[in-house]
């Protein structure tokens, strides 16, 4: 047995900030107890990390990601093995990644053709969602097993026609089978259809630069999508989480229901919080960097997303993390904004960027650790084994220093694509020791962890249901 001491660090989680040591054993959190109280100077451990001024935080919980997602005749840049490293050189210790039922496949198919590409080759932990592209009686009952064996989260789209798109009746039928076995519906909330008229339109008069990929893909067709998703799942009697929200208005529908007491519940991602349609309107192309689906949306709508996740009218924030590097990737949309492939780097990120939240007074220190940590791991059936520190949970830790200053550089991420979203801006804080279920994995600027070990992982269902 191995046993790793963490003193005098500040342990912070969605509930409590205490000054406290953790005395952690194997992969697991055994104890807490008081810094300088006597039964904590009385522990012992093989290996002590001094953590006198830094955070004592739980390893973040992605539960939005795309290593190696196939989209637009092209995949997204990063490999289970380069993204869970990027992950966990940010703070992020488990993903919960999507994989793909193609149409005329099983979902079966398709969890094993993704169980195939990430065994073996993630740095951190990690779990799957089920994309269900094609909703008839077999893949209906196949939801049925996956939740049995923990897979509890199926995500569907009212966007894509022609490739994952699904009509209101597929949704109702999924949503139907989610409220009678406990597996939550995930919503990519737009009007693919409208859009795709908009799409066609705007490519006829030439309107093709970046820029119009934000302008056609309108916020109220991503507010009637919300709307008409909450609806559907209400009639179902369905819990209902919607991906990715970005409109304003998007946030009012999630709002109003929320007010209404209903199992709705919203998602958003550092990309919308911290950018906006000024960077897709960059020129000589360069606004393809931030093509992604839902788009940004003009900065005003910024403001209504950080109040969603004060009042918790939004409750986690995930990436979305779907990387396409610029050359040779995004390059295929030069000339017809529709063929550029939608997504962003970010894995690496959202710890550090909802710290700068924190530092710019938008969140409280709890509430960064509640939407990036704890929600998460309950609203998929991973807490308390994940989101927290407290005796039993997996000793995913992250001693993180606030005042650390760092400029966000593609020179300097670890993630496998050419470019930044975030290139030049200044953050205070940095994860400087992250432990993966008890592993040091990154120490102090150095990378100490490998492929394989991270753990697949079965999930409960949602934890999050009033
Ligand atoms: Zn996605």
């Amino acid at each position: 047995m191995s046993r790793t001491l963490i003193r005098g660090g500040l342990v912070i989680t969605a509930a409590d900030e205490v000054h406290a040591d953790v005395l952690v054993e194997d992969e697991k959190v055994v104890a807490l107890a008081a810094a300088g109280s006597t039964v904590a100077e009385g522990w012992t451990a093989d290996t002590v990390i001094d953590a006198t001024g830094k955070y004592v935080i739980p390893g973040g919980v992605d539960a939005h990601t795309h290593m190696e997602l196939p989209f637009g005749g092209t995949f997204a840049s990063d490999s289970f093995e380069t993204g869970t490293r990027a992950a966990a050189w940010g703070g992020t210790t488990t993903i919960v990644d999507f994989a793909v039922q193609s149409v005329g496949e099983s979902l079966r198919a398709g969890l094993d053709t993704w169980h195939a590409k990430a065994e073996g080759n993630c740095a951190v932990d990690y779990a799957f969602h089920m994309i269900v592209s094609d909703v008839n009686e077999h893949s209906l009952k196949e939801m049925d097993l996956l939740v049995d064996e923990g897979v509890t989260s199926f995500k569907l789209f009212m966007a894509y026609p022609g490739v994952f798109y699904s009509d209101d009746g597929r949704i109702l039928r999924a949503m139907q089978r989610g409220a009678a076995n406990g597996g939550l519906v995930m919503m990519h909330a737009e009007n693919g259809i409208a859009i795709d008229v908009l799409v066609e339109q705007a490519l006829a008069a030439g309107r093709t630069d970046p820029r119009y990929h934000g302008e056609v893909r309108r916020e109220l067709l991503e507010a009637e999508a919300t709307h008409r998703a909450i609806r559907l799942a209400e009639v179902a009697g369905a819990p209902l989480y919607v991906v990715h929200v970005s409109a304003e208005q998007a946030v009012a529908e999630l709002a109003t229901a929320r007010d209404r007491g209903l199992n709705v519940f919203g998602e958003t991602c550092p990309q919308y919080l911290f950018l906006s349609t000024d960077n897709l309107a960059e020129p000589d192309f360069e606004g393809a960097k931030y093509v992604c689906s839902t788009p940004l949306r003009p900065k005003e709508h910024q403001a209504a997303l950080w109040k969603g996740l004060r009042t918790n009218d939004l409750q986690v924030v995930s990436t979305d993390h779907c990387p396409f590097c610029f050359v040779g990737q995004k390059e295929l949309g030069r000339g017809d904004f529709s063929k550029i492939p939608n997504g962003l780097p970010g894995v690496e990120n959202r710890m550090d960027l909802l710290h700068q939240a924190v530092v710019d007074g938008q969140i409280s220190r709890r509430r960064w650790i509640e939407i990036a940590c704890a929600t998460p791991a309950r609203m998929f059936g991973l807490y308390p084994r994940k989101g927290t520190i407290a005796p039993g949970a997996d000793a995913d830790i992250v001693i993180y220093d606030p005042d650390a200053e760092q400029v966000v550089s593609a020179a300097t991420h670890h993630m496998n694509v050419d470019y930044s979203a975030y290139e030049g801006k200044r953050l205070r804080g940095k994860a400087r020791t992250v432990i993966s279920r008890g592993t040091v994995v990154v120490d102090q600027d150095r990378y100490l962890g490998r492929a394989g070990h991270g753990r697949y992982q079965t999930r409960e269902t949602c934890q999050y249901l009033v």
